[in-house]
């Protein structure tokens, strides 16, 4: 499997299953993501389906840490409203944010998973330091410059593969029972 290819594909983090994508695969940490994978971009605030989300991995024992690109202090914010520990300024995917990271909660790459929406940061640099990481489509499609020019090389490089968990056509309400 190449640096690049994530080992699974959600539609949303809400749709990974706590108990079999992560806790039944051995997983006891996980890194995650903030732009986009956690905190729409749009609204500059955490959906209600992915704030019900991390309450139920920190429940099933999950242990969790921010790491993201982002210099701005609202994501610290975010962070201390979450109750979740974060590296911020991470240069992902240079490993030092990552390894901050695993300092912070003492975790190890076989049983640490990352989960984010961009292959360039999130799945590259899970993978130069050993660990598994799932990706997840972005929340909204509104990206910095910067991100949106990598979009179009990150479908290519999905290819045909679809997300797992997509709503069909014209769904766009996450309802609370697909939540697992
Ligand atoms: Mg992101």
């Amino acid at each position: 499997m190449s640096l690049l290819t994530p080992e699974r594909y959600f539609a949303r983090i809400s749709r990974i299953s706590i108990a079999k994508d992560i806790c039944a695969l051995g997983f006891t940490h996980v890194l995650l993501d903030v732009d986009n994978t956690v905190l729409s971009r749009q609204s500059h605030d955490v959906p209600r389906d992915v704030r019900l989300w991390l309450s139920q991995a920190r429940n099933a024992g999950l242990s969790l840490c921010l790491v993201s690109n982002n210099w701005h202090s609202n994501v610290h914010s975010i962070a201390d409203e979450l109750s979740i520990p974060i590296v911020g300024k991470a240069l992902k995917p240079l490993p030092h944010g990552f390894m901050a990271a695993r300092g912070k909660i003492g975790a190890r790459s076989a049983t640490t998973l990352v989960i984010g929406d961009q292959i360039a940061t999130d799945i590259l640099g899970a993978h130069m330091l050993g660990m598994k990481a799932y990706l997840v489509c972005p929340l909204v499609e509104q990206d910095l410059w910067h991100t949106q020019m990598l979009r179009s090389l990150e479908h290519t490089m999905l290819g045909e593969r679809t997300p797992e968990g997509a709503l069909s056509a014209g769904d766009n309400a996450v309802r609370s029972e697909d939540i697992h």
